[in-house]
């Protein structure tokens, strides 16, 4: 059901990560969140950062706010986004090589490419008996951000596809069974997160448009068994609060994991069948290509969110350029079904936190622009206002 949006024209976000601080320098390693939390070290620069996070997205005017994937480590490409879960769930243990497993999550590319030592910094524990929930502690990391501001937190999380397809399973030995009992842990705990009272719900990174572009699909693994797995990972939730899907062509290190652009138009009727109240699409760095065909193709019943703003190259969007990727977007949708957004998120070891912030302004002066067009509420953006300049005239 529609909870953060409900009620905003055009509301503004990211989709999760943010550029880590240089002085955010602990790691929750193996350490589980809550036990982390009482090391007055890490608890201190934890909450700091978070604050950060949520302060530049507020003065940026950002109407619904994340913690920034405050959680995840410093590593090579943000590998902790993959490897958080593993580490914390029931079921899973030790520590091995991603090359040596035939994982399937994550492309092949040779050594020399930078894609590569993501690959080489895949190392994973292994699943070795039956998963449960384990300290994941979603709903403790979700409270920590949200009593820090009045706007409503987005807590995002991997896929449980992904969890079990970067791992060796010595337990289940059967992919898709691997899938469904992650799959399974993980409903379990964000049900425990909306009943504490998580506004939205992310579900980062189906395989299903991935499978579709790729040609990858096979009898096992296919979009049509991934909308199972979505649908079974968060059912029962759209009654408590609101479920985004979050759908893009890569992220790790800021880079492409493509070398030609891939399609969603294959993927559009599968995602048409999940149980999700918003789709989000990396439109700004294809030039918004598909924009007519998402904007059409995606079912009355829920919301499609527009990146806007390109995770991969520093250079910032205009709130020009933002405003017109808007107006295409409308041309196919009415307002009150669009969300403006990044292609994915903007830490991940890929740009700095200042070329964040500049982009996040943009986003919400762009929106602005368009807000004023169609004669509705614009946001604040302290970030922008020239009173605050401390540019003298001469
Ligand atoms: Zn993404």
């Amino acid at each position: 059901m529609y909870t953060a949006t409900a009620g905003i024209v055009l509301p503004t976000t990211i989709i999760g990560s943010l550029p880590r601080p240089a002085w955010y320098t602990e790691n929750l390693g193996r350490r589980d969140f809550r036990e982390a939390m009482v090391d007055r070290f890490f608890r201190e620069q934890y909450l700091d950062a978070c604050s950060a996070y949520l302060r530049d997205q507020e003065t940026a005017g950002i109407d619904i706010v994340t913690d920034g994937d405050c959680r995840f480590d410093a590593d090579v490409g943000g590998h902790n986004w993959f490897s958080y879960p593993a580490l914390r769930m029931d079921g899973f243990a030790g520590a091995h090589a991603y090359r040596t497993q035939g994982g399937r999550a994550g492309m092949a590319h040779k050594r020399g490419h930078i894609l590569h030592d993501i690959l080489e910094a895949r190392v994973m524990p292994d699943l070795v008996g039956p998963v449960g929930r384990g300290t994941l502690h979603y709903t403790a990391v979700w409270k920590a951000a949200q009593r820090l501001t009045p706007r409503p937190v987005k807590f995002g999380t991997i896929t449980p596809e992904l969890v079990a397809m970067a791992v060796r399973d010595l337990h289940y030995k059967d992919i898709r069974k691997a899938i469904m009992a992650v799959s399974d842990a993980l409903n379990e705990e964000l049900t425990e997160l909306a009943n504490a009272g998580c506004p939205v719900i992310q579900m980062e990174e189906t395989q299903i448009h991935l499978l579709a572009a790729k040609g990858l699909a096979d009898k096992v693994l296919n979009p049509e068994f991934m909308v199972e797995v979505f649908n079974n990972t968060v059912r029962g939730l759209r009654g408590k609060t609101e479920i985004w899907c979050h759908t893009c062509w890569g992220n790790p290190a800021g880079q492409r994991i493509f070398d030609f652009q891939p399609s969603y138009l294959p993927a559009i009727p599968h995602l048409n069948r999940v149980d999700a109240d918003v789709v989000t699409f990396e439109t700004c760095s294809t030039g918004g290509a598909e924009l007519e065909a998402i904007c059409r193709g995606v079912a009355d019943g829920k919301k499609v969110a527009i990146g806007v703003v390109d995770h991969h190259i520093l250079q910032v969007e205009t709130p020009a350029q933002v405003a017109d990727i808007i107006r295409r977007a409308l041309k196919h949708l009415p307002p009150e079904r669009l969300v403006v957004s990044t292609d994915c998120g903007m830490g991940r070891e890929g740009m700095s936190r200042r070329h964040a912030f500049h982009k996040m302004v943009s986003i919400v002066q762009g929106t602005n622009i368009v807000r004023r067009e169609l004669g509705l509420p614009e946001a604040a953006c302290l970030a922008a206002d020239d009173r605050f300049s401390m540019v003298e005239d001469h």
